[in-house]
């Protein structure tokens, strides 16, 4: 069998056998590599991207403890090259099938793997908003990354859509590096933590309440948004330079499904208070296994993972 043009059926291409594979380096994954390669298992974690996640765009992290105030690449880079220490971290080794047997199977883009057990720390990504325009102008003036495109926006107008901590955030970092930002939500408050709402109002920029993005009109760069009042029904055209999409997360769960996983109406997996899924030996936290989807609950839930693998591989005295 050929998965893009690599034989993974072939012995030759067998990269590593291993007690555990964890697929993802979110501070999830990092945090369980940490703790299965400090139990003893023989542990990789393989990453499509780069180490670190999602996290790596937050322009500015301030409840992770014992940072009171840092970036989330400055972060995920010291995460990062602390679980190094431990455990091999595979980047750029996305994994593209993974099948069950008496042994986990995973085909990813340079090989096969193989394992006893899997801890899936695969995160989540952005949502769409799903208007028209939105494809087109992706890149063009549409980004779903403040830290990584804000810079191009310098004293230009742009628009940040949604209402929880990731579009405050996104707002308030591109204010300060000086964009005329509005914020766009649906709803008439915001669900995002309070010390971000009081900075919003304290630095008075301006929100426009029940309100949604009916179309990005495009163009050779963005120029406007067609804006809708739920309220009144009014519709109305603002124009803008940029328009940053901040309105949650969809969990990378492919591999979930592949596996047999149980996953909520939201496509998270489910797992229980000690981060086991519905099938023997996989494991999964972070954002992919919903809750809370802060970085301090991913590096727990990875924490226990880990644990959690290691006294089902270890057969636990309790258990004899
Ligand atoms: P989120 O908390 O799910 O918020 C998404 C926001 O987008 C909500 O305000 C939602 O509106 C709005 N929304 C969703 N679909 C929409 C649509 N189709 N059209 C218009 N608006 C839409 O997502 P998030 O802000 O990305 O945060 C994800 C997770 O990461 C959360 O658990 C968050 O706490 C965490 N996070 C934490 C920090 C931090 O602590 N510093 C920073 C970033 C993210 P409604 O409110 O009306 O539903």
């Amino acid at each position: 069998m050929t998965i893009e043009g690599i034989s993974v059926d072939s012995p030759e291409a067998l990269l590593g056998d291993y007690d555990v594979v964890i697929i993802g380096a979110g501070p999830a994954g990092l945090a369980a590599g940490i703790y299965a390669a400090r139990a003893g298992l023989q542990c990789v974690v393989l990453e499509k991207g780069v180490a670190g996640g999602q996290v790596l765009t937050s322009p500015s992290i301030e409840n992770y403890p014992g940072f009171p105030e840092v970036s989330g690449m400055k972060l995920m880079e010291t995460m990062a090259e602390h679980a190094r220490k431990y455990v091999d971290i595979k980047e750029g080794e996305e994994v593209l099938r993974v099948r069950g047997g008496e042994k986990y199977e995973l085909m990813t883009v340079s090989g096969r793997y193989t394992c006893r057990a899997l801890i899936l720390s695969t995160g989540a990504y952005h949502r769409k908003l799903d208007v028209p325009g939105e494809d087109g102008m992706t890149g063009k003036g549409v980004s779903y990354c403040a830290t990584c495109d804000g810079f191009f926006y310098k004293g230009k107008e742009v628009v940040v859509v949604g209402g929880g901590n990731t579009a405050l955030t996104d707002a308030l970092y591109l204010n300060s590096i000086g964009c005329k930002v509005t914020i766009i939500h649906r709803r008439n408050a915001f669900r995002a933590d309070k010390h971000l709402q009081e900075s919003i109002s304290r630095l008075r920029i301006p929100v426009m309440f029940d309100t949604v993005v009916d179309e990005i009109i495009e163009g050779d760069a963005v120029a406007s948004v067609r804006l809708r009042d739920l309220k009144t029904g009014v519709l109305s055209v603002k124009p803008t330079d940029g328009v940053f999409i901040a309105v949650g997360e969809v969990p990378s769960s492919q591999l979930a499904s592949e596996l047999g996983l149980e996953m909520d109406h939201g496509g998270f997996i489910v797992v229980d208070k000690s981060f086991r899924t519905n099938v023997p030996f996989v494991y999964a936290c972070g954002d992919v296994s919903g809750g809370i989807r802060q970085i301090v609950a991913a590096v727990h839930g990875g924490a226990a993972a880990a644990l959690s693998c290691f006294e089902d591989l270890m057969n636990p005295y309790y258990k004899r």
